[in-house]
């Protein structure tokens, strides 16, 4: 019979047992070994049905367990040695204590935003590399210390789940998230009540937030929740899901991650210890609106709008995720104006005190009627990166025309590669090896990773058989689930539980399905595949997982067309597609994986992180030259596919995978199988040191966090103090700004002379030689100090170009000229060129105003 009602039946924590309810609430269980282990050894059985979630699981346990475990003294000292554990771990001195000084400025707190975060499967708010990357920042910020609070949405339904139907057709199941089964808190005010913002939408429609706060080490996350019941249906939407809707939802979104968000923080330093953030990172453009709303605040203060801009721009760090123009978000203008709703002056309804044509023009396009989210983070953000050297060149050019006639070198984009937390992705065989060679020392702000050169051959080589197997045990039972799920019967999947070999050469391959990362390139020539797996001395086997986009069917189709290859009778061995890829799956996916392939179109994968967790568990790196493998590639360390250099896509695949499949069979799988004569891989295991050594300590969120801090954090945070400090800074720089863009026209260079031996134009000078360059330069109504006049110089490129000119300053002369003095030590012909640029104490770069006078 069906129930006519039902009830929730959850068991009581004895008081002994409290404590463990403040280690479930904190997620560093998700990176402390010893936590979790904790929480399973109370009940197994229950901590596997929560999905190895401790908060879901303690209402799980049987009251009579429960009893028993409080009553068991050495339960009772874990669990105070774990308690203990982590209040030293929030309350300890870290990186950032000991590196930043104390100068009894404020602490310069930093407010992180992100559309999503992949912190732990159990809080099911991201889809992807993106996420994860935010929840590693997250981790990361806290293990260092740095003062961080981040901000993004609570979800109702987390993002799909992927099954695929018996043609290997993608099909998606979204899950509701029960928040009192989720590691969050709402963020309570003095009367215990949940604290709110809002946000005032077109015709007066408020739409009221909730706070949530997940705890992650020392890291407060502020999710933003609208499920709430004083909201109308269409209000509770809005934080539905990820990535679910269509344009307008995304604006709506939006609005509540920036507006709202903004508000939520200061709500949040209202109510704790929190210190008021300094400095704002936008996480991708996704959370610009925040900006609008911290300019409309300073406006309400009495600042006009460009002192506003100047401001906020000073304390903003903006992070650009794709040089794929397709991935950024553009809407259309007149949506958002609707949004921002204008009154009769102009003004907003939405942020009360902000110009609404002003803020726009932060994200038109060319004047037109797309509003573009990258350029409007460029504009609010005087610090602005990519996520490796190689995205940040593309970006510079990407993004030229912001500011124009500057060379692309100088486009004020820089680049910090991006990294992932490594207590996260070492699984623990490879963390017992740390440990060995390292000791057990918290290595976050250690960079010589050089011990780890002194682990054996045996260490070595059993981490990674014990890594194989346990991705074969894995695959093997999520191959036979799926096609039950397919629909096949339990008696025609014995099959399932022989394929893969834990002695075979095993390559992975696991992320987002888009068409740059090319998940069938591997196929371009099946027969050749085929073969090279089924190679009787030197076989190799491939596992294969990712999600394609719910409205991407070409994404789908790719999928299928694998999914029908590894189908095939003679493969299916060998080859191998995991349905729903997620941080679970990609721990031992990767872990697992001897060899991580990585072959998107270069220049179109930013960075790409699955291979750096790979490099983490001792795998070795396969990949086009793109993304963090461009910066960091070694023939000691890895294999690199060159890029063919051809316009015609299909030719270039052709030829792409031709040189993949040629390293594969050629030199992957003979280096793999080669034994010495103490039966070693020692050519192998050698590979497997280097990149430990060598690329390990470079690609942890631990180096990017503290990049983050030094190159960009720490600069706005002086530059956000200045304005903070000085009152009239704002209005100063603001009219200096005005003036200079004024004046402008009239500045210009003349008369650019080089002399000195043989130095007349076209001259050879001899090496070593000391030669005068210099100018006339008109200022017209500009003070010197308000420019800069500098010497460009470098080799010139074909296009009769300077290549990476060295920019040199230029002196007033007592003859009124501007002059510097060189020597020139490297042969070949040399180009110079004398340029003027804005100067002013509050610019962070030369290329900031778009302004520039040359010769
Ligand atoms: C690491 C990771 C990603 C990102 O991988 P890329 O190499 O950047 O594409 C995506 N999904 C999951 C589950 C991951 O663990």
């Amino acid at each position: 019979m069906k129930p006519i009602t039902t009830v929730q039946v959850a068991s009581q924590l004895p008081t002994a047992l409290e404590p463990l309810r403040v280690l479930a609430m904190n997620l560093r269980w998700a990176w402390r070994r010893q936590s979790l282990d904790l929480f399973r050894s109370l009940d197994p059985d229950a901590f596997a049905r929560s999905g190895e979630n401790p908060v879901a699981m303690l209402p799980l346990v049987p009251a009579a367990r429960l009893a028993e475990a409080a009553r068991d003294e050495s339960f009772l000292a874990r669990m105070r040695s774990e308690v203990g554990d982590l209040s030293t771990y929030r309350e300890s001195g870290r990186w950032f204590q000991r590196t930043v000084p104390e100068t009894g400025a404020p602490v310069p707190a930093v407010a992180y935003f992100s559309m999503e975060f992949g912190i732990t499967p159990t809080l099911p708010i991201y889809s992807g590399g993106l996420g994860i990357l935010a929840g590693d920042h997250l981790k990361s910020a806290s293990d260092l210390g740095v003062p961080l609070v981040a901000v993004g949405l609570l979800y109702q339904y987390g993002y799909f789940s992927q099954s695929l139907d018996r043609s290997g057709w993608q099909q998606e199941t979204y899950r509701l998230n029960d928040p009192a089964a989720l590691p969050v808190e709402p963020v309570r005010g003095a009367d215990g009540v949940q604290l709110t913002v809002s946000v005032t939408f077109p015709g007066g429609r408020e739409v009221a937030i909730g706070l949530w706060v997940a705890q992650v080490g020392r890291v407060p996350l502020l999710l933003l929740d609208t499920n709430l019941e004083v909201n109308d249906e269409e209000a509770r939407a809005i934080t539905d899901r990820l990535y679910g809707g269509d344009h307008e939802h995304r604006i709506v979104q939006e609005i509540v991650l920036g507006i709202g968000g903004v508000r939520a923080v200061e709500a949040y330093t209202a109510a704790t210890s929190f210190p008021q953030p300094q400095v704002f990172h936008l996480n991708e453009g996704h959370a610009g609106f925040s900006g609008l709303e911290r300019i409309g605040r300073l406006i309400r203060e009495g600042a006009g709008f460009d002192e506003a801009l100047s401001e906020v721009r000073a304390g903003t760090v903006f992070t650009t995720h794709t040089p794929v123009p397709a991935g950024i978000d553009r809407f259309d203008v007149t949506e958002l104006r609707r949004y921002l709703d204008a009154d009769g002056e102009g003004i907003s309804r939405l942020v009360e005190g902000l110009p609404v044509e002003a803020a726009l023009a932060l994200g038109l396009e060319n004047g037109g009627q797309v509003f573009n989210m990258a350029h409007m983070g460029f504009r609010l953000a005087q610090r602005a990166n990519g996520v490796s050297a190689l995205h940040g060149a593309v970006s510079r050019r990407m993004f030229e025309d912001l500011y124009p006639g500057f060379e692309v070198p100088e486009v004020p984009i820089t680049s910090v590669t991006n990294g992932v937390h490594r207590r996260t992705w070492t699984s623990r065989v490879m963390d017992d090896l740390f440990k060995k060679a390292l000791g057990d020392v918290d290595i976050s702000a250690l960079t010589d990773w050089s011990p780890l050169a002194t682990l054996t051959d045996a260490d070595l080589d059993e981490a990674r058989d014990h890594l194989r197997a346990d991705l074969v045990d894995m695959a093997r039972e999520h191959v036979h689930d799926a096609w039950l799920r397919r629909g096949a019967d339990e008696t025609e999947l014995a099959w399932t539980r022989e394929i893969l070999d834990p002695e075979v050469l095993t390559v992975g391959f696991a992320r987002r399905v888009s068409t740059y990362k090319r998940l069938t390139l591997m196929l371009r020539d099946p027969e050749r595949l085929r073969r090279i797996l089924l190679d009787p001395d030197r076989p190799v086997q491939l596992v294969i997982a990712g999600k394609a986009h719910p409205a991407d069917r070409p994404g789908k189709e790719f999928m299928q067309e694998l999914v029908r290859f590894a189908d095939e009778a003679g493969v299916r061995h060998r080859i191998v597609f995991l349905p729903d890829y997620d941080i679970r799956m990609a721990s031992v996916l990767i872990a697992g994986s001897d060899v991580w392939l990585n072959n998107p179109i270069r220049p179109e994968e930013a960075s790409g992180t699955s291979g750096m967790k790979a490099v983490l568990n001792g795998g070795l790196t396969f990949s086009i030259s793109d993304g963090w493998w461009d910066e960091m590639a070694t023939d000691e360390a890895g294999w690199t596919i060159p890029t063919a250099s051809v316009e015609d896509q299909d030719r270039r695949d052709e030829l792409e995978a031709a040189a993949l499949y040629d390293i594969l069979e050629h030199r992957i799988a003979p280096l793999f199988y080669e034994r010495d004569d103490r039966g070693m891989r020692t050519g192998w295991l050698k590979k497997v040191r280097a990149s430990l050594v060598q690329i390990a300590p470079r690609i942890t969120a631990a180096r990017m966090v503290r990049d983050y801090v030094t190159e960009l954090y720490l600069p706005a945070a002086r530059s956000a103090a200045a304005f903070g400090q000085d009152t009239t800074l704002a209005a100063a720089f603001t009219a200096w700004k005005a003036q200079v863009a004024d004046a402008w026209p009239q500045v210009s260079v003349h008369d650019v002379r080089l002399e000195g031996a043989g130095a007349a134009a076209g001259g050879t000078v001899p090496t070593g030689a000391e030669i005068t360059l210099s100018a006339e330069v008109r200022l017209g109504a500009l003070e010197e100090s308000s420019v800069a006049v500098e010497a460009l110089l470098g080799p010139v490129g074909e296009d009769g170009e300077l290549v990476d000119p060295q920019i040199v300053p230029l002196q007033r002369q007592d003859d009124g000229r501007w002059a510097t003095r060189l020597t020139v030590s490297v042969p070949g012909q040399i180009g110079a060129g004398v340029r003027v640029v804005p100067q002013h104490p509050a610019l962070a770069s030369r290329a900031e105003l778009g302004l520039v006078a040359s010769a």
